[in-house]
């Protein structure tokens, strides 16, 4: 029987945290890097509440400590380095506590993790999440465990998340796992395996789950959403040689989405991340079709070159993903759109740092995620190019293209003075406890006067004033 307590994170927010009764057991674990992970961290909480641990917040108290690692770029996995640097001086107070490092980072050192770093007992994967039990049992009986195997099928999609650290109001559901693409920057492909999709019916049972525990907005949850196709389980790249009524009967993402909008009505829904590259026309017209599927999309492009997208192996033109802009706005006319851009990727000129900002002009940008070009071992940019962009000219061309995002962004929260805007509050503002903040559909965060409203309600709030990423309104009534 699960009961909830409130607890408080490093933020001071109220966390809604999920125990078992009778459990003894303390789990400390923390999440780095992306929404997978994060998710990931819910399902590993699950399998462990069966092996008898509640999650606590406090280090100090914990039997088992798990960090959820990134490898996306080298900062990354400094981070993860850092915090085991902090375990070690816990160890010194709570000498019986055991360590253990899964994701994308475990993946990519597998044993070689355990030399490193001293502290580590068990290394796990992204894909052996289920194998913990014996892994633990490993350790306990003094022996170092490692299960690093990517797996052909799992998508953990018999197994219910246990909510971790969340608002009580929003929740991730991962849909599929993996990505076929081989961006030639990218270790994901590495460390996450061959794309595969989870069962439609077994989404909607987690949905169906959140929606009666009071959730109000979920946001399925892929490296690349768009590439979902469910026919039976099995890898996506397998799908040529299935069945013809395995084909017939086949769900890709656009009738998912329709699946779960259609189930759920009450419910926003979200998505991410999407690839420009797998992103059909029929995705854009499931979304204008359902008022509770958000316009928003977060659709990285990287950079704005056709010629270093070509050495990235992103598999579109610039010209085509302008024509997918359009597409969008064609069907979605208010749709937010933000994006993921890389400078300094190996061989970028001056002319294709300003194609970037050029495309940035062309779509203008709700905001954006954007980094120097992080060269990550084993990728094929690592093994077949040379970093040659000097620092000094990815740093000055990254100011460049944040600056540019933050007049787009500001010209993008502008648009919204005046207007009544339909907000769902997740939490207390970080600035005033007197304001609710929340975000619009379009994904921008809002922030208005608590009045008599809640967390969970969503409220119509008239825009009063900006700044280039959250707006300022009062509430005139609720949705
Ligand atoms: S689409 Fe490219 S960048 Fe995204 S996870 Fe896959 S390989 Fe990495």
């Amino acid at each position: 029987m699960e009961e909830k307590t409130i607890d408080e994170n490093k933020q001071g927010e109220a966390l809604i945290l999920e125990a078992k009764k009778g459990n003894t057991r303390k789990l400390f674990i923390e999440s780095y890097g992306c929404q997978m992970n994060f998710s990931d961290s819910e399902i590993v909480a699950s399998i462990l509440a069966d092996q008898g641990f509640n999650t606590t917040t406090l280090l100090e108290e914990a039997d088992l400590v798990l960090v959820n690692t990134c490898s996306i770029r080298d900062k990354a996995e400094q981070t993860v380095r850092k915090r085991l640097e902090k375990y070690n001086a816990v160890k010194k107070i709570n000498p019986g506590m055991k360590v253990g490092v899964l994701g994308c980072m475990a993946e990519r050192l597998k044993s070689k993790f355990l030399e490193e770093e001293k502290i580590v007992d068990m290394v796990v994967g992204p894909d052996a999440y289920k194998d913990l039990p014996n892994l633990l049992q490993e350790v306990e009986e003094g022996r170092d465990a490692v299960n690093v195997i990517l797996s052909k099928d799992e998508t953990y999609g018999d197994i219910a998340p246990v909510r971790l650290g969340g608002n009580g109001v929003t929740a991730f559901v991962s849909i599929t796992r993996g990505c076929d693409n081989m961006c030639t920057f990218c270790v994901v492909p590495f460390t996450r395996g061959r794309e595969r999709s989870r069962d439609p019916q077994s989404i909607l049972e987690e949905v169906n789950d959140l929606a009666v525990k009071g959730y109000k907005e979920i946001t399925l949850l892929g490296q690349n959403v768009d590439s979902y196709l469910w026919y039976g389980g099995g890898l996506k790249k397998d799908f040529k040689n299935a069945s013809d009524i395995q084909k017939a009967t086949a769900t890709n993402f656009a009738q998912l989405l329709d699946m779960v909008a259609t189930a759920h009505p009450g419910m926003r829904i979200r998505f991410s991340t999407s690839n420009p590259q797998d992103m059909t026309e029929d995705v854009l017209h499931s979304m204008a079709k359902h008022k509770n599927i958000c316009n928003y999309i977060h659709l990285p492009v990287q950079s704005g070159s056709t010629r270093v997208l070509k050495e990235m192996n992103r598999q579109h033109t610039r010209e085509e993903y302008m024509a997918l802009i359009d597409k969008i706005r064609e069907i979605i006319p208010d749709c937010g759109i933000s994006q993921d851009i890389i400078a300094g990727f190996p061989t970028e000129t001056e002319e294709d740092h300003l194609d970037t900002l050029s495309l940035m002009e062309y779509v203008k940008y709700d905001f954006g995620f954007m980094f120097v070009y992080s060269e990550r071992p084993g990728t094929l940019a690592e093994r077949k190019m040379e970093d040659d962009v000097p620092m000094e000219a990815k740093k000055r061309r990254l100011t460049e293209i944040i600056d540019l995002q933050q007049k787009h962004s500001a010209y993008r929260t502008k648009q919204f003075v005046g207007k009544t805007v339909e907000v769902l509050i997740e939490k207390e503002s970080k600035k005033s406890d007197q304001y609710w903040s929340g975000r619009i559909p379009q994904n921008t965060v809002a922030v208005f006067p608590k009045e008599n409203y809640k967390p969970g309600d969503l409220v119509m709030v008239k825009i009063e004033e900006c700044t280039s990423t959250t707006l300022i309104g009062k509430a005139v009534g609720y949705s």
